[in-house]
This record gives structure tokens, sequence and C-alpha cells, in this order.
């Protein structure tokens, strides 16, 4: 039985005082929902703060980005150890406003992923295709060379969750259909069972993650091979968030 994991990227938004504001609404609303794994990803200035103010609960802090060196000259940058060390338990790589502004790459992204999870971190690995590219009809072609890049040399998967980030549904409040996300997250389970066989594909987690708000998290969540969420903008309001955590509860 896969735990979903339902995680806020809350991006470049909330002071320290904020995101410690923001936290203990959660983690007071949050009460006892059984059931779902739940994680927040604050801007880095802010993750040892939350991680303090939750030590008491299961909440996972997560990054929102690492570097794959563990230390050295790379000024601006900080490592999966680093992170770790400031509080963070998950780390999320390849999101696609990093690929898109960054100039990440497929390349780039396995050696994130690699250096977090050979830190003995869970990886958040994004995949997700363009609107061209779906227009084109080219959205698994895309997802198996985005998983290709992404885990090469990653040999095991327990530190290992994916999230489908259909580019075209971030932030734009459009989000893929039910039928649409199951179609691309079944793919992305055979691709995983061809890599690390059909008994482990069944234990990795698939977040679907694209404009998740609470009017159509219940739908989504249902979907067999949809494990839970990566949130942006609805992750901002407690309640809203809250709503989507218990619409990921197994029923
Ligand atoms: P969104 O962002 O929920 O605001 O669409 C999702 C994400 O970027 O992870």
């Amino acid at each position: 039985m896969r735990i979903p994991f339902v995680v806020g990227n809350w991006k470049l938004n909330k002071t320290i005082a904020e995101a410690l504001a923001h936290v203990t609404e959660i983690k007071n609303q949050l009460g006892a929902v059984k059931g779902v794994q739940v994680g927040v990803a604050p801007p880095a200035t802010a993750i040892c703060a939350v991680a303090k103010r939750l030590e008491d609960s299961a909440i996972a802090v997560c990054a929102q980005d690492a570097y794959w060196e563990p230390n050295g000259a790379w000024t601006g940058e900080l490592s999966p150890q680093i992170l770790q060390d400031a509080g963070a338990s998950w780390i999320i790589v390849g999101h696609s406003e990093r690929r898109q502004h960054f100039g990440e790459t497929n390349e780039t992204v396995g050696k994130k992923a690699r250096a977090v999870i050979g830190s003995q971190i869970g990886a958040i690995v994004c995949v997700g295709e363009t609107l061209a590219e779906r227009d084109g009809g080219r959205t698994l072609n895309v997802i198996d060379e985005q998983l290709a890049g992404a885990l090469d040399g990653v040999m095991t998967t327990e530190l290992l969750v994916i999230a489908y980030e259909p580019v075209w549904a971030i932030g734009t409040g459009r989000t893929a259909t039910p039928a649409q996300a199951q179609e691309v997250h079944a793919h992305i389970r055979s691709q995983l069972a061809s890599r690390y066989g059909a008994e482990t594909s069944q234990m990795v987690r698939i977040q679907y993650g694209g404009s998740v708000k609470p009017s159509n998290a219940a739908e989504l969540m249902r979907q067999p091979d949809i494990d839970g969420a990566l949130v942006g903008g609805a992750s901002l309001e407690a309640s809203d968030f809250i709503a989507i955590v218990k619409a990921a509860r197994p029923s």
C-alpha cells in the first residue's frame, strides 16, 4: 500500500516569520489526519526555523532544490547535506520552473537526484511536458527522456518520489483531467517497472502537480496511480492545503 504524500511547495514566498505562522496554522489544523504523509517546502531561509517548529510533528520539511556537490567553491548553492543539516528530509529536484528559468537539463536533474538520494535524503523528482509537447503528441516521449536523465544511476527507490507536473497546468488554473493525469502516471509506473521491476514500481509514490485545489483534488487523488500531490499556489492558504491533504486520504 502506498501512503499518499502531499507536499506544499511555497516557491519564493514567505519570510521566516510568515513561514512560522503558516506552518503553525497547518500543524494545528491538520490535527489527527491519518493515512497521508504531509510535507512543506519553504524558501531555504526558513527551513531551519520551520524544522524546529515541526520537531514534535510528523510534517516533513522539504527543500525546493539542491546542488549536486557536497561542499566547495560554489557560490550561492546549497548541497543536500547542508539542507539536511538545516532540517530538510526531502528535496524537490527538476521542478519545471528550474528547467525553464534556470537552465536545468535532464542531465543536471540526474546529477541532483543521485546526489540527494546518495546522501540518504528523499528526492521528489519532477517531470512534465509543455503545452507544445502535448499538442505535438510527444507527452510520453518527453516523460521518458526526463525519467531516463533523472534516474540514470539511481539504483534504489526507497527514497524516490516522482511528481508528474504538466507545465501547462502549473500556476495556470488549468488542471489535467483525472484521465489525462492517470494515463501519464500509469505510463511512469510502467517505466519504473522496466527499470526497477514490477513489484518495486508498485511501491514508488507518484504525485500529481499543477493547479491542484480543494475543488479538484478528490477526483485526481481517486485515480489508481496518483499517490498525492505537489501543491503550489493552493499551499499558501492553510485551509486550502488541509482540504487537499484530506482529499488524499485513502477511502
Ligand atoms: P501550482 O504549482 O499548484 O501553483 O500549479 C504546482 C507546482 O509548481 O509544484
